[in-house]
Formats: C-alpha cells, structure tokens, sequence
C-alpha cells in the first residue's frame, strides 16, 4: 500500500478570538497555519465585532464551549503543537490550562492584552490567571514589548529592558520567551532559561499594515515548530514571514490595515 503523504501533515490548534475584520485572531492564524502547509483547527475563545479602526464589542464564548471545541478535535486529529491567542477572561483561560494538560498540548502563548487599535482583549482580572496557570505550562510565550512590560511588571523601552523582562518572564516557569521587536529596534530576543542564552534575531522595520502581526508571528512560529524546526530556526522563519506578510498587506477598511499572510 502506498503511504499518504497527508498522514505526516502535522495538526495545529489555534485557541483565540475571530475578527470580523478578518485581519487577526483565528484569520491570520489559519491563514499563516495554510502557508506553512500544516493543517489549522481552531476553537474559538470570542467573537468580536471589530474592522481596521477598532473593537467595537466583543462577545466570549462560554469555557465550556471553548473545551467542547478542544474536546471534538483533540478526540478526533493528533494535535501536538497549539497557540493560543485572544482569551478573553480568566474563566476561558482556566479551561484551557485545563485543557492543554489533559491532552498534552505543546503550547505556544502570544499573550494577547489589547488590541493596537484600541480595545481589550483580556479582562483584567484574567491576567494573574494567565501568569499564574498558563504561562508555567507553555513552551514559547511572544509577547512584543509591551506586553513583555506587563507581564514582567516593568517598562520595556530598551533591548535591555527586555532581556530583564524576559528573565522575569522565565522564571514563571516558560521554557523560552520571545521579546518580538516590532516595538523596539526591530530585532527579536530569544531568551532560553535553562542555558541562560540570549540570542538577538535581527531585522530592519518595513511599512505596512500590521494588524495581526502578533497573531501571524505566533501561528507561525506554532507551524515550525510542529514541523520539528528548532526554537532559533522556527522564530528566524516566522520573523522573514511576518515582514513579508507586512510588506503585502492590502489597504482594506480606513484604519489599521491587516497583514497579508497569504501573498
Ligand atoms: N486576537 C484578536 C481576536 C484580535 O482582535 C486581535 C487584535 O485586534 C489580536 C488577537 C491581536 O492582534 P495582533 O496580532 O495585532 O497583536
């Protein structure tokens, strides 16, 4: 019999919000996943009603129709490799720390707090859940710098703030952080705790739209690493594919425009 070549694609889950404005969220994630060649499913965290100028209002599913997603596909697909973006509150991300150690999920955290445009994304309360019983279970977490700042409770406006960030960061129990540097001077930071290594990716800022950057970035750091590419290879990867997602945004709606991972 002649092997399917399909059966060795691997599966990927993205656990996050939908955008009506199709630039973020579940959009790029899938998108990014459809590039990268491995197969995306997706349970979503909460509707929003949103387009290039903003969140206008958001609509979070209940935790039990979150694992009820994971649930049908986990019992269902393989997934080693899942991403989660946009979680809205501190219930949903209780669900899925619970979720992720049942089925085993390597996790990949872009930890979503507001929307560039404006608008938030996670409760305020939901953020000591997220530091507390997330984060200590993921491989990789992507925070851009401000998201470093808070999740580290320090400002970060330096490449050296970040590297003290990203230490605090580890020491929540993360196996590598990713200070990504649209934000800074346009390098990323990768800091590994258990050899104590910094690395710097470096780059150089492009024009563009970059609603969903975040997003991109994640998913598709996600895809490499399921596709068994190492942490320093899986983020040089993801960084060139950001850029050119930028570089190829499209100036829909009037506001921020959405990043084009798809070309
Ligand atoms: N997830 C959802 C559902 C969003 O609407 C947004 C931003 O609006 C994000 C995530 C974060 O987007 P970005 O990739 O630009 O950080």
């Amino acid at each position: 019999m002649t092997e399917n070549p399909l059966a060795k694609t691997p599966i990927v889950m993205t656990i996050a919000g939908s955008d009506s404005g199709g630039g973020a969220g579940i959009a790029a994630d899938l998108k990014t996943f459809a590039a990268f060649g491995v197969h995306g499913t997706c349970a979503i965290t909460s509707v929003t009603a949103q387009n290039t100028r903003g969140v206008l209002e958001t609509f979070d599913l209940a935790p039990g129709a979150v694992a009820s997603q994971i649930e049908a596909v986990c019992s269902d697909m393989k997934i080693e490799w899942a991403k989660t973006g946009m979680l809205a509150s501190a219930e949903i991300v209780k669900e899925v720390a619970k979720q992720v150690k049942k089925h085993g999920l390597s996790l990949v955290i872009d930890p979503v707090i507001a929307a560039e445009a404006g608008g938030d994304l996670l409760r305020k309360e939901a953020l000591s859940v997220l530091i507390e019983e997330l984060l200590p279970l993921c491989k990789v977490t992507t925070p851009n710098a401000s998201e470093a700042g808070i999740l580290a409770g320090i400002p970060v406006k330096t490449f050296e703030d970040a590297k003290l960030a990203a230490r605090k960061i580890a020491d929540l129990g993360v196996e590598a952080v990713i200070v990504t540097g649209g934000h800074l001077d346009a390098s990323d930071l990768i800091y590994e705790p258990a050899s104590d290594t910094f690395t710097r990716i470096s780059g150089t800022f492009v024009s563009g739209g970059t609603h969903g950057s975040g997003c991109t970035y994640s998913a598709a750091m996600t895809a490499c690493l399921a596709r068994e590419d190492s942490l320093e290879t899986s983020a040089k990867k993801a960084k060139d594919f950001v850029v050119q997602a930028i570089q190829r945004s499209m100036p829909v709606g009037r506001g921020v425009g959405p990043v084009n991972p798809l070309g």
